[in-house]
């Protein structure tokens, strides 16, 4: 018998979550249609809801809320080659016009016709049933989870800015910041073989965290520290100054350390995304010839993250410190919201087989 629930998460407007029922899409020519089995939360998915808009993007009409997902194909389009029912996949979440300028000159990322789950008008996928392109759908190998499936997401970001910063054996690396972002982009720059990882934060639990998955050192920052208290604890703990910045915050004052305390010549990668103007003591960098460069989410790289963990080398699963059912939408965003239980990644369950 075909399937007919279809309980999908919508948000409505500004803290007007509902869920509701939709019909089971049909996947074109070149979709597989997905039973939906994890998807994250992430930071924007929370800002939508409390804020309605991010910069330009507004929630104007009801949305699907979720883009950090995995799911096992039911269906495959008549044009799918590479994949086949049963497949589990990680789905990375924009899809792109593939004939642009960007598209064709390897630039995927920046295209201008994007369409990305849950960056209005577009809808997520957090429901029981969803198409997606074939070709945005990773197949996840025997020894990955659907959980680690759905962090693909996040740690592809991360990936996409240890490339970026050019991240190798004996890098120095500081990151700002121990959000999930923060602590992708350091699990990416340790496997990539970053000698000596050193993260911030202002909260102890995800300093804590951040020990437990291998940094290093950790700074936290005081709200009475300066900006000069800030370079030179980092400096010292490090005994030498960071060749790589990640920015991961996208907090004004930690985009100011980022330029002052990266060695001449090295390297500030500004993946957090803050206020849309800021105030930044740039001359001090561009004569010490510091490169600065922008991350915008990911380009090529799932599949780097997918063999990060398949081999070990990198292990998402400590970021996971929350589930919840696709029935309790509105309660795994009121802990991310609220910060209750000091979630890092919450994870929500779109299977109704799915048991903790
Ligand atoms: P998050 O809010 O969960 O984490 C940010 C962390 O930074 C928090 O733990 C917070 O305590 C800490 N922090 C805030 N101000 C700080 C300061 N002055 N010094 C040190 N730490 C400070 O967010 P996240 O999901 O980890 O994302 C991090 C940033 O990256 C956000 O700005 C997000 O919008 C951005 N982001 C960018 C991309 C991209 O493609 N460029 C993709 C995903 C997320
Ligand atoms: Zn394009």
């Amino acid at each position: 018998m075909a399937p007919k629930d279809n309980l999908t998460a919508v948000l409505y407007g500004i803290n007007d979550m509902r869920l509701e029922q939709r019909p089971i899409p049909v996947p074109k020519p070149n979709q597989v249609l997905l039973k939906m089995e994890v998807v994250g939360i992430c930071g924007s998915d929370v800002h939508y809801l409390v804020s309605g808009r991010i910069g330009p993007f507004v929630v104007k009409k009801p949305m699907v809320i979720g883009h950090e997902a995995s799911g096992t194909i039911v269906e495959v389009g008549k044009d799918v080659k590479d994949l086949k029912p049963g497949d589990r996949v990680a789905i990375e979440p924009g899809i792109t016009c593939r004939t642009c300028y960007d598209c064709k000159s390897g630039n995927y990322h920046l295209c201008r016709d994007m369409v990305f789950c849950a960056t209005p008008p577009v809808d997520g996928n957090l429901a029981r049933y969803y198409v997606h392109d074939a070709d945005f759908c990773h197949k996840l190998p025997d020894n990955m989870d659907l959980e680690e499936g759905a962090l693909m997401e996040p740690l592809a970001v991360g990936v996409h800015a240890c490339k970026r910063a050019g991240v190798r054996v004996g890098s120095i690396v500081l990151v700002l910041g121990a959000g999930p972002i923060g602590l992708v982009s350091m699990l990416t720059a340790k496997a990539m073989g970053a000698s000596k990882v050193i993260i911030t934060d202002l909260v102890d639990h995800r300093l804590n965290k951040a020990r437990e998955l291998g940094a290093d050192f950790t700074v936290r920052i005081e709200k009475n520290m300066t900006e000069n208290d800030i370079i030179k604890k980092v400096k010292s703990l490090l005994g030498e100054d960071p060749t790589v910045t990640l920015e991961c915050t996208g907090a004004e004052q930690s985009v100011r350390v980022a330029l002052q305390v990266t060695k001449s010549g090295g390297v500030v990668i500004l993946v957090g995304l803050g206020k849309f103007e800021m105030t930044v003591p740039l001359a001090g960098a561009l004569v010490r010839e510091v490169n600065i460069r922008g991350v915008f989410r990911y380009n090529n790289d799932y599949p780097i993250a997918i063999e990060l963990v398949k081999t070990g080398k990198v292990n998402v699963k400590p970021l996971i410190t929350h589930h919840f059912t696709i029935e309790e939408t509105k309660k795994a965003f009121e802990t991310a919201k609220t910060g209750q239980g000091n979630p890092i990644k919450i994870l929500i369950h779109a299977n109704p087989e799915w048991k903790p």
